[in-house]
C-alpha cells in the first residue's frame, strides 16, 4: 500500500472499535504541560503507579512556577511511586529547563497558536521527546488530528496489514510513524488511536492475541493465523 492511501478497512475498523471501547481517553490531559509530564510519569511504570505517580508530582507542586524552581532531587521524591524517579526527575528537570529557555516561564501555551509542523518542531527538540510523545501532547491537548504510534498502535497496524508487508523491522523509526499517519483519515486519528490501545491492553496483546473474541476479526488478515496456520508467528 502506497504511504498516504487509506487501507480499505480503515472506517469499518475505526467504527467497531469505536463501538467496543468509546473512545476512551486512558486518562491524559488537556493542558499540554501536564500531558508532557504525565507521559514521562508513564515511562515503563504501569497504569495504577503512573497515575499516581503523577498525581504526587502535582500535590507536591501545585503551581507551574513552584515546579520550575524545585530541584531534580525534590522533584524525585513524588514521583518515587512509579519507579525510575531519578531517571524520571532528571528528564523533567531538562524539560523544564528548555521550556522556560524558550518561553520564559514555564508553559506550553504557546503551542496552541502554532502550526502542527511548528508545534511539532518544537516539541521534538526538547531533550528526550520523540514524534511519539510530541503527537500525544499535539493530539490529547492540543486537539491536532495527528497520530501518534504507540507499542500498540504498530503491532495492530502490522496486524490489519495496514504497514508495508516487506517491513523487516519491528521497531517503529520515525518515517514509519509519518507513513502510517499518513495513512490514518485525520478524523479517525484520535478515536483509532485511543481505541487501539484499549485493544492492544485487552485483546490483541503482543504475545496471546484473543482474536475469537476480537471486534474487528472480521477486517484483519491474521485471523487465519490465529487459528493454527502459523503457530507463534504473531508480529
Ligand atoms: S484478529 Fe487477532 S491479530 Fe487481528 S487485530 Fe484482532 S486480536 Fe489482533
Amino acid at each position: 500500500m502506497p504511504p498516504g492511501k487509506h487501507p480499505a478497512n480503515v472506517g469499518e475498523v475505526a467504527i467497531a472499535l469505536k463501538y467496543r471501547y468509546a473512545d476512551f481517553n486512558h486518562y491524559n490531559f488537556k493542558d499540554p504541560l501536564d500531558e508532557l509530564l504525565f507521559i514521562i510519569c508513564s515511562t515503563k511504570t504501569g497504569e495504577a503507579n503512573y497515575r499516581a505517580s503523577f498525581e504526587a508530582l502535582k500535590v507536591a507542586f501545585p503551581t507551574p512556577n513552584q515546579l520550575a524552581q524545585a530541584t531534580a532531587e525534590y522533584i524525585a521524591k513524588p514521583i518515587a511511586v512509579g519507579g525510575l524517579s531519578n531517571r524520571k526527575s532528571k528528564a523533567i528537570r531538562s524539560l523544564l529547563d528548555a521550556i522556560v529557555a524558550n518561553f520564559g516561564v514555564l508553559t506550553l501555551e504557546p503551542l496552541r497558536e502554532m502550526s502542527d509542523r511548528d508545534a511539532e518542531t518544537f516539541l521534538t527538540a526538547l531533550p528526550n521527546v520523540g514524534k511519539k510523545v510530541a503527537r500525544c501532547v499535539m493530539m490529547y491537548a492540543l486537539d491536532r488530528k495527528v497520530f501518534p504510534v504507540d507499542t500498540h498502535c504498530w503491532r495492530i497496524a502490522r496486524r490489519l496489514g495496514w504497514v508495508r508487508p516487506s517491513q523487516k523491522d519491528r521497531r517503529c523509526a520515525p518515517r514509519d510513524m509519518d507513513r502510517l499517519q499518513s495513512k490514518i483519515p485525520p478524523d479517525l486519528r484520535y478515536s483509532l488511536h485511543v481505541n487501539m490501545i484499549s485493544l492492544g491492553r485487552e485483546i490483541c496483546t503482543a504475545t496471546a492475541p484473543r482474536c475469537e473474541e476480537c471486534p474487528i476479526a472480521a477486517w484483519c488478515p491474521r485471523i487465519g493465523v490465529s487459528r493454527g496456520k502459523n503457530k507463534g508467528g504473531f508480529n
